[in-house]
């Protein structure tokens, strides 16, 4: 072996390299002084314990002169966890630190590669997470058109085909911006969505299967949660560092990933309010520079900002935003609108025209999000506006059995593994989704009526071998009779079985 070959392979010279770019990585800055002198760098000891960093590992910089090994730092941490100060074991106390506000504890691990590892927006590694994870069905660096989009979506989603048709289309246009960079003469706008739609009609279900489609991370926040920066509540940017540590602190993910707004509507105005609106109308401003593209300064693995908590900056232009909400009170609205449009001169129409239409969201307007209370340059910076369909009782049975992990099929699976064959009648069926819409909670009600009615079935199917098959009747839904079960030797029911 030459000299040339053994400095290659010298651990001590490959351990300074690993030190210097989990340094960089952590702050974002690179030593010149270390890079010169590699080999040569002088040997640091802990302020505290006084051993030397070849055998404590790189040491934490606290001031100038006095650098703290990990082992030292983390056993500070743990005697004020003892104290009541820790974010661990309350065992000891009755004070929890990490439920304090803009209090949080940082993981030193994360620090030195054992958490998790920021990467930055260069950066070349990938994360252990990203190897894992299996082909996305759609590239997001080769997309492929809104009509396939729409075909991967209607396997998972039921109905809803204007929707998942201007969510296809809105995606693959952003995704087109995103990989192409088309940002020079003509700048292709950001498709940020804005989604009205009766509670539990798959609004959010459909931009979760879309992420998971696209295999993009997502962030779903609700809006009422959100106040302005300095107040009680989360403070806007927070739904940033939720999507960064989505991405498993993968800046780049993150930078193409989609935030979820929920509840928007409850950021409207509030008429005839006399008071500084901190979590409304307030947050609607804030929000403005986000939707468009900016810089955020995000904390890495913590949801709050504090001296102890490393940040990374996050640029949210390539960020998708879909803003979601039931807008109550906004059906008068548009109605209002129309009838005003169509109650004058001859060919005036009924007032009660509009009464009976149960999409009526879909009939929205720019007009109509202003007359709500959304302020006009939160609507400009959320160009696609549509509505999902409310929900009725043929396409609650659908879901129940069509998609691709119907809850139907979720107990059928169930009971295979028991060898059991479980059926629904078609009655049944439609008698889970009658009950549903009395519920009035759209299809988010129908998993917990089902599970009233499987719970004995559940219970009860382990406890005898010789059942094969269970069929769920309609009078078992009106709970006017049981259901159907057939013992696996003879098919036949088990009374008469037993009277064989
Ligand atoms: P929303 O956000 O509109 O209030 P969700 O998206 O949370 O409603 O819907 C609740 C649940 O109902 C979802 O988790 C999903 O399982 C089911 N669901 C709703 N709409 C559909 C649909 N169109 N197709 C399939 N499942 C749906």
């Amino acid at each position: 072996m030459s000299d040339q070959d053994y400095r290659e392979f010298d651990p001590d010279e490959n351990a300074t390299d690993i030190s210097d770019e989990v340094i960089e990585e952590v702050t974002g800055k690179k030593d010149s002084s270390t890079d010169e002198n590699k080999g040569n760098k002088p040997t640091e000891f802990c302020y505290i314990c006084h051993r030397p960093d070849n055998i404590t590992g790189p040491l934490i910089k606290m001031a100038p002169g006095m650098s703290v090994c990990t082992d030292c730092m983390q056993r500070t941490f743990d005697s004020m966890g003892s104290f009541g100060f820790g974010g661990g074991d309350n065992s000891k106390s009755n004070v929890d630190m990490s439920k304090m506000p803009n209090i949080s504890f940082l993981n030193l691990g994360s620090l030195f590669g054992e958490g998790p590892k920021v990467k930055n927006a260069h950066g070349t590694a990938k994360s252990a997470d990203a190897e894992d994870r299996p082909a996305p069905a759609i590239d997001i660096n080769n997309i492929i058109p809104p009509h396939k989009i729409k075909e991967k979506l209607d396997e998972y989603v039921v109905g809803q085909d204007y929707a998942k048709k201007v969510m296809s289309v809105a995606v693959y246009n952003h995704y087109k911006r995103v990989a192409t960079g088309t940002m020079d003469d003509i700048e292709i706008e950001k498709s940020n969505m804005l989604m009205l739609g009766p509670t539990g009609s798959g609004k959010t279900y459909l931009v979760r299967t879309l992420a998971r489609l696209l295999d993009v991370p997502l962030a779903i926040t609700d809006a009422t949660s959100l106040t302005e920066a300095g107040y009680i509540g989360d403070d806007i940017e927070s739904v940033v560092s939720k999507l960064l540590a989505a991405a498993g602190n993968d800046v780049e993910r993150c930078q193409q990933g989609i935030i979820f707004i929920d509840e928007i509507d409850k950021l409207a105005k509030k008429k005839n309010a006399n008071q500084r609106d901190v979590s409304g109308e307030s947050v609607q401003q804030g929000m403005l520079k986000l939707l468009e593209g900016a810089d955020v300064e995000v904390p890495i693995g913590a949801s709050s900002k504090n001296a102890m908590v490393p940040t990374t900056t996050i640029n949210t232009r390539n960020i998708l935003f879909i803003c979601g909400g039931a807008f109550p009170a906004m059906d008068e609205i548009i109605k209002s609108r129309l009838n005003k449009h169509s109650s004058m001169g001859f060919m005036a129409d009924l007032k009660d025209k509009y009464d009976d239409d149960k999409n009526i969201l879909q009939k929205v307007t720019v007009e109509d999000l202003r007359e709500f209370g959304m302020i006009p340059e939160f609507i400009g910076r959320l160009p696609i506006v549509f509505a999902t369909e409310m929900l009725d009782e043929d396409m609650l049975v659908r879901i129940l059995k069509e998609p691709k992990n119907a809850i139907i099929k979720q107990y059928q699976k169930l009971l295979e593994l028991d060898e059991v064959k479980l059926e629904f009648e078609d009655g049944a069926l439609h008698a889970i989704a009658k009950k549903a819409l009395d519920k009035k909670l759209g299809a988010r009600g129908l998993r917990s009526i089902i599970e009233e009615f499987m719970l004995d079935i559940m219970y009860e199917i382990p406890k005898d071998e010789n059942i094969g098959q269970v069929i769920i009747t309609e009078d078992y839904i009106e709970k006017k009779g049981g259901p159907r079960i057939l013992l696996r030797t003879t098919g036949l029911l088990p009374e008469k079985a037993a009277a064989n």
